[in-house]
């Protein structure tokens, strides 16, 4: 069974049933409050559809505290049907600003607060920011999926050896970033995602589907048989986010 981690399903412009489609099991990650209400809505609608509520990093930045208590009460209120809170994290690429960046950085904090309350795994984006997204994740009391993680070395080492996992998008041989990280990762910490509708590995737009390049470029890579790397991303999933 392939399994997409990390996807967008309300923003992609195909039809949902064209987008969901395929034997796999896809996490659609909310980005603001309209998303997550969207998410809930798929996952209930599709069976292979799991919800995971967020704030992307930047979306954090448009809201006023009172809206940002909105997003958060949203999330706990509806903790019994999600399997992970992401997209959330920090965004140093996009957000260059420092006082907006402290922001981000304090929104982060509270929602890292929020998963270990709700007690769900965090699916985290660091991008430009994985020395100070790993130093605020020392709080977090619960399971730690890293997205498109671009770190260095010893970061992922020091990610690893805190037990988090890494997912890799299905072109990450076309980033360096990326690239390194799935060769410095055991199979056995390695979820596959499709960043859906971004990050696609062929013409148009992204589907979850298109998790089968990840699986296939890491058999290459990892020197293992594709049919082993899809049940072992299968049996990292479980182990992840299915509490049994
Ligand atoms: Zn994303």
């Amino acid at each position: 069974m392939l399994v997409d981690t990390h996807c967008h399903i309300d923003l992609c412009k195909a039809a949902v049933q064209e987008v969901v489609s395929g034997d796999i099991i896809i996490i659609s990650n909310g980005t603001d409050l309209q998303s997550n209400k969207k998410v809930l809505e798929y996952a209930k609608i599709f069976p292979n559809v799991r919800a995971a509520l967020g704030l992307y990093p930047t979306e954090a930045l448009k809201l006023s505290p009172k809206a940002l208590k909105e997003v958060f009460q949203f999330i706990e209120d509806n903790k019994n049907k999600i399997v992970a809170v992401g997209e959330v994290g920090i965004d140093f690429y996009h957000i260059t600003d420092l006082k907006e960046q402290k922001k981000e950085i304090e929104v982060f904090k509270q929602i890292i607060d929020l998963a270990n309350k709700i007690n769900k795994p965090l699916i985290v984006h660091s991008r430009k920011a994985s020395e100070k997204a790993l130093s605020l994740l020392k709080k977090a009391k619960v399971p730690v999926v890293m997205h498109c993680f671009e770190g260095n070395s010893t970061q992922t080492h020091e990610a690893l050896e805190r037990g988090y996992y890494f997912t890799v998008p299905a072109n990450f041989w076309t980033r360096k970033g990326f690239k390194k990280t799935a060769q410095r990762v055991p199979i056995d910490k390695i979820l596959t995602e499709t960043d859906s509708p971004f990050l696609s590995p062929i013409e148009g737009e992204n589907k979850p589907a298109n998790v089968r390049y990840a699986v296939k470029k890491l058999a290459e890579i990892k020197q293992i048989h594709e049919s082993k790397v899809e049940t072992q991303i299968y049996q990292n999933f479980k182990k992840m986010f299915i509490k049994e």
